[in-house]
């Protein structure tokens, strides 16, 4: 393998049946020895390689397994355990699972989304005391183990800049440390591994630089430039290919072009824009340009014909052309094969990973040996492509979105809806909610699963969940709280449940994706022109508002959220598929109204999980983002009140975004952050409703009334007692009953000791 050829930059692993996920499970439960859980995964690297050997990949990525997470890896190969996981004195694999998931003594590393993906990853702790050094040959174990298998693989790492702006600073660090601090060290970690693939006969290593995507300081530049300069005077090493993906890498582009290094990975979907840039850039002649050419991150198939039009203009720019996906295969599922439910025309136009491989790999021969060699793969995607393109207009649809004016995303003057909706409402000061779901039973989930199989007929389905609602509403009313939901008892996920309800979305069997650890998620796919046939949660807010005189909240989910936990269609601007999705949530917002509901609240925890990497490309997506969320909420009455709500604390980049939505209640997490996002919304002007969240339902801890009242305590310092809400930070679905009632019993309590003292 001296040349790179045809490639992918990664493979999921958790395996086409989510293999992993039930072996990991099994270990953590003690159910299974650690020597199950290594069987398991040295199977499925086995079958990743053959299998990627076999679909004639001329290049076999290695190394792209992880027990955990890649970045979790890279900080265990170079030594970055923090103390406090170190100190535990437990083996080398439950070392790395207490990192991943921490003990009763020692806390987690933190997790965060990777870049603008839906999977998550371990944050390093980096401090000044952090001693780097090889200190894991997982890497170099993987070569070898495929080798003995007969393939050859590229191992993949981390590169170390991407490495180290991912870490954090360790506590206790000065306030002036930062990781990339310790680059210099780092990069002598960096050379020996690279020297050990080398000798194990490595020719190739990938070193992924997805960081390159996002805005980077001079400095950074800087560190980039050092970072391969001292890699690429090593003689014993393999050559390298340097990858950056999920966007335009800007002003890396020509750092990495100039490098010393043999191929150069750029992203010529998320990051199309810089093939006009690739001319200028002297430096590739050298070198191998990996072109990422089919989609990493969605499941549209490839318009082959049009990769191969671009992969022939780069053909005189570079001193070889490699055809690859645009990032790693990790998001997206296995096998579009697999499924058995989907539309015929919908599947036809999908590609999964194992399907994105066969592109790769046409891609690669029409280049080498001619269009000729791959004609029928060719003809079957034209055929996709066309099909995709004559498909899901909806004439309906796009007319109502062409008649759109901006008076359909406006409600009238807050304090006039304040005051209409106190007068339908009369709620007292620091009014009491939760964030919609409660604890999801066994026998919920079992009566859900049994109506999907069949087993129940829908009759029956629906008088199980009428009675769990009526449960739900009698124990909010015994608690005492204000304003009551129906629990979403019927709800699978806040995503899907919709999507299947949704013209224009399928959903999948087994299109699972690794979202973090061993948890995965089934993006439902938004194929074409939505719109909302019938209405979809009226009947359920409906038979709980008449069991009780409280309001009943009736709950949504946003369109942006929609968008941001789906596969999206890639044929249109993601403003217009959002504003379609709007106006089926605007639909179901005046459906609630006219059946008596007089609270609504749209969820949009994912506002700030789109955000661009880049600032420059945050004010168009912010303004597409208000905008349909306004859409959604605009068509009712003054008196109705809309309530939303998004899951973390950390909004600086969405704040003024926060205040546009125009929300009457905006319900926040901020148990862990002591109140002090209130502060922050007062800074940028907002007066409307805000139900901070009181208590954290990420744990099972229950709170006593005196730690809420002194939450409480110091919002009103922020807040006056009419704009403040009393809830939880979020939905309870995965609490259990008795500290559910536990913590929201004092939450009740505590909310009253302070009503009695305004
Ligand atoms: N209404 C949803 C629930 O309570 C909100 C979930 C979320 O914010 N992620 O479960
Ligand atoms: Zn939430």
């Amino acid at each position: 393998m001296t040349f790179i050829g045809s490639t992918v930059l990664g493979f999921p692993r958790i395996g086409p049946d989510r293999e992993l996920k039930r072996a990991l499970e099994s270990y953590w439960a003690g159910r299974s020895a650690e020597a199950d859980l290594r069987e398991v995964a040295r199977r499925l690297r086995a079958d990743t390689w053959r299998d990627l050997a076999a679909a004639g990949l001329d290049s076999v990525p290695g190394n792209t397994f992880s027990y955990y997470d890649q970045v979790l890896d890279t900080a265990v190969t170079f030594g970055a355990v923090p103390s406090r996981h170190a100190e535990l004195g437990l083996s080398p694999m439950d070392t790395y699972f207490a990192m991943a998931r921490g003990t009763a003594s020692a806390p987690p590393l933190e997790m965060t989304k990777w870049f603008d993906t839906n999977y998550h990853y371990l944050v390093p702790e980096i401090g000044p005391e952090t001693r780097f050094a090889l200190s894991d040959r997982t890497a170099v174990e993987d070569f070898r183990e495929a080798r003995k298998l007969g393939v050859e693989t590229r191992p993949v790492l981390i590169g170390p800049l991407t490495f180290l702006l991912l870490a954090k600073p360790a506590d206790g660090a000065p306030d002036d440390f930062r990781p990339i601090d310790k680059l210099p060290e780092l990069l002598d970690a960096y050379e020996e591994l690279l020297a050990e693939l080398r000798k194990a006969g490595a020719e190739w290593v990938q070193l992924d630089e997805p960081a390159l995507a996002a805005d980077r300081a001079p400095a950074e530049l800087e560190a980039l430039r050092n970072t391969y300069r001292r890699l690429g005077d090593r003689s014993d090493r393999p050559k390298m290919l340097v990858a950056g993906y999920f966007g335009d890498l800007g002003d890396a582009l020509p750092i990495l072009a100039a490098a010393q290094i043999e191929a150069v990975g750029v992203d010529l979907v998320a990051g199309a824009s810089a093939i006009d840039r690739l001319p200028a850039l002297s430096g590739l002649r050298d070198k191998t340009l990996v072109a990422g050419l089919v989609d990493g991150r969605n499941v549209w198939r490839t318009d082959l014909d049009r990769a191969l039009t671009t992969a022939a203009t780069l053909l005189g720019l570079a001193g070889d052309v490699a055809v690859s996906t645009s990032c790693s295969l990790l998001h997206v599922p296995y096998d579009v094969d697999a499924e058995n439910d989907l539309d015929p025309q919908v599947r036809q136009w999908l590609a999964f990973a194992r399907q994105k491989v066969g592109e790769v790999v046409a891609l690669g021969r029409a280049l080498r040996v001619g269009r000729e060699s791959v004609r029928g793969e060719l003809e079957n995607a034209r055929a996709a492509v066309a099909s995709r393109a004559s498909a899901n207009r909806d004439q309906r649809v796009r007319a109502r979105v062409d008649s759109l004016r901006p008076e359909h995303s406006r409600r009238g003057d807050y304090r006039e809806r304040a005051e209409a909706q106190q007068k339908s409402l009369r709620l007292p000061p620091l009014p009491t909610t939760t964030i919609g779901s409660f604890p999801q039973t066994t026998d919920v989930r079992k009566a859900r699963a049994a109506h999907r199989a069949g087993r129940i007929g829908l009759a029956e389905y629906q008088r199980r969940m009428r009675d769990e609602i009526e449960r739900v509403v009698r124990l909010q009313e015994k608690l005492g709280l204000d304003v009551l939901v129906h629990g979403e008892p019927e709800r699978n996920d806040m995503v899907q449940y919709f999507a299947e309800q949704l013209a224009g979305f399928a959903t999948t069997e087994h299109g699972w994706v690794q979202s973090y650890g061993s948890r995965c998620v089934r993006p439902p796919i938004l194929f074409g022109d939505v719109h909302r046939p019938e209405s979809m949660t009226v009947e359920w807010a409906r038979c709980a508002q008449r069991l009780t005189d409280k309001p009943v909240k009736g709950m949504l989910t946003g369109p942006v959220t929609m968008l941001s936990w789906s596969f999206v269609r890639d044929d249109q601007p993601e403003a217009d598929t959002a504003r379609q999705v709007a106006l089926a949530i605007r639909d179901e917002v005046r459906d609630l109204e006219a059946a008596g509901i007089r609270v609504v609240q749209v969820d949009e925890p994912a506002l700030r999980e789109l955000l661009p990497l880049r600032a420059a490309d945050r004010p168009a997506y912010l303004e597409w983002a208000v905008e349909s969320f306004r859409l959604a909420t605009s068509g009712i009455s003054d008196g109705t009140q809309i309530h939303t709500h998004l899951c973390y604390s950390e909004f600086g980049d969405v704040i003024d975004a926060i205040v546009a939505l125009d929300a009457d209640v905006t319900s926040i997490e901020a148990a862990r952050s002591r109140m002090e996002v209130l502060d922050d919304l007062n800074a940028v002007g907002y007066a409307r409703g805000v139900g901070p969240g009181v208590y954290d339902i990420h744990s099972p801890r229950v709170p006593q009334p005196d730690e809420v009242a002194d939450l409480l305590r110091a919002a009103l310092a922020a807040v006056p007692a009419e704009r403040l809400w009393v809830n939880p930070d979020c939905g309870l679905k995965t609490r259990d009953y008795p500290e559910t009632e536990a913590a929201l019993s004092n939450l009740v309590a505590a909310t009253q000791r302070l009503r009695d003292g305004l």
